[in-house]
């Protein structure tokens, strides 16, 4: 057998075994190739580092099972890593944007405000592993709307890690690549204003005739649908509409589509026929890059050392990267301060309580369920078994402590519990923890298995 059939009854076999769940086989398998089959060991070779990783953490069980099947039980993966150059075609061209005024008496194939901020773009966009799935599937979407696996294109995660920016970006480069496609930027609130004036106004039908007209739709921060039933109702069929006519949808959200609770789940399940791709906290090399770019973008230079401490210290928010070098700014220029280490460490600590909080409750359910070596459903069920409930307890303590989610958002991660529980559970375990060594101990533990260096 050659590499290729090898691995064509390999994807095969994986496609079977994953079931529905098949945007991430497309495109993290569907980026390797396979180079050489030499004796019982498959190359394939992948285009960064981020895909290396990915495709071995979530499937290189799975391919090695099926290699075993097919070669024997000596069989073996091994992987290329394309260099940064080789993997040319997923860099950006460097194209110009056109400017953003629109001349008056020009005709343009917008008959609408696209809402697009064109202060947000991809040359701005610093990449990072964080958030290079979420980027490179952002610029192909912009280069072939509706024409890619990705659609929808649904990016998460926690907020002020880049969502906006990125949404915008694919918005300001797809109209640059495609100036006679009609594009349109929305928050969800904005989707909800319109629709209800609408309604309101009598003119429903000028509403799903903007919509029609559309080849490219963006909604930011889509969980603001939560408990909106009948502009719900309407996403859903505007989300139809474009999608079956091959226009592309990208989505924004804080948490995967599978956690967005309070939206239906006719709705939440299309947003996985696509690629549902996380934006990351930043790592430390991007956290340092961004820092530069924002740094240089100021004119300003700061001491190596000052750089690396913001860096190292401020590990949460990209948005509170900004804070810091604009306070940094301020203490230095209106109030001339010197700028030293001293002063930058009282700046970081204001940041403080910001800077763990980029964890969602499901990785916080799964952390506590493996640490207390209970099975996360019956963390979120019914069971009153004494270690169960302790464990909960911890886990919605920390749940609130460290999303930005309300009572109730959380108790509905919890198995629909009402907030009164989650409140009762949380004031347990801030009352208990001064008095309990174990108890202390368990967060104490829990919080480094969160947010220990990656
Ligand atoms: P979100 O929508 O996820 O809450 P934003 O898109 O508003 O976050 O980002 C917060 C701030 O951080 C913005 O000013 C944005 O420009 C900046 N930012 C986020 N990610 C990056 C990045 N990778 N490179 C440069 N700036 C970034
Ligand atoms: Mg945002």
């Amino acid at each position: 057998m050659s590499a290729e059939e090898v691995w064509a009854k390999c994807l095969e076999i994986i496609q079977r075994t994953v079931g529905t769940n098949i945007a991430p086989v497309r495109t993290f398998l569907g980026a390797a190739q396979p180079v050489s089959l030499r004796g019982d060991v498959l190359t394939l070779r992948v285009p960064s580092q981020f895909f290396y990783e990915y495709i071995e953490e979530h499937f290189s069980a799975l391919i090695v099972k099926t290699l075993r099947r097919l070669l024997g039980t000596k069989a073996r993966l091994e992987y290329q890593v394309m260099t940064a150059a080789e993997a040319a075609p997923m860099k950006l061209p460097s194209q110009e944007l056109p400017p953003a005024i629109v001349f008056p008496g020009l005709r343009s194939s917008q008959p609408f405000p696209s809402n697009l901020n064109p202060k947000y773009d991809f040359k701005n966009f610093i990449e990072g592993d964080s958030n290079r799935l979420a980027r490179s599937a952002g610029i192909s979407v912009a280069q072939r709307p509706g024409q890619t696996a990705f659609n929808p294109l649904f990016i998460y995660g926690e907020v002020g890690q880049g969502k906006t920016h990125l949404a915008h970006a694919i918005g300001n480069y797809a109209r640059s690549l495609h100036p006679e496609k009609v594009i349109l930027y929305l928050t969800a609130e904005n989707f909800t204003q319109e629709y209800v004036d609408s309604v309101r106004n009598k003119k429903f039908s000028e509403f799903l005739q903007k919509v029609q007209a559309l080849d490219l739709l963006i909604v930011d921060d889509i969980q603001f649908l939560m408990g909106r039933e009948s502009t719900q109702d309407m996403f859903f069929h505007v989300f139809n509409q474009l999608h079956q006519s091959g226009k592309q949808l990208v989505i924004t959200a804080d948490s995967p589509p599978q956690e967005l609770r309070g939206l239906e789940e006719r709705i939440t399940s299309r947003f996985s026929w696509g690629l549902a791709a996380p934006i990351l906290p930043p790592d430390y090399e991007t956290r340092l890059a961004i820092l530069r770019y924002k740094l240089r973008q100021e004119g300003v230079e700061i001491p190596e050392e000052i750089l690396r401490y913001i860096a190292e210290n401020v590990r949460s928010h990209v948005r509170d990267l900004e804070g810091v070098v604009i306070q940094l700014l301020a203490e230095t220029s209106i109030r001339r301060k010197e700028l030293s280490l001293e002063l930058t460490q009282q700046i970081v600590s204001r940041f403080k309580p910001l800077r763990t909080r980029a964890v969602t409750v499901e990785q916080i359910v799964r952390t506590v369920a493996d640490y207390f070596k209970i099975h996360p459903e019956e963390l979120r069920g019914k069971s009153r078994k004494k270690n169960v409930a302790y464990a909960r307890h911890v886990a919605t303590y920390l749940a609130r402590k460290y999303t930005h989610h309300a009572l109730k958002a959380v108790g509905e991660h919890f198995g629909g519990r009402d907030h009164s529980t989650i409140l009762h559970s949380c004031q347990w375990v801030q009352e208990t923890l001064p008095i309990n060594r174990d108890l202390a101990q368990h967060v104490q533990d829990l919080e480094r298995l969160l947010f220990r260096n990656p």
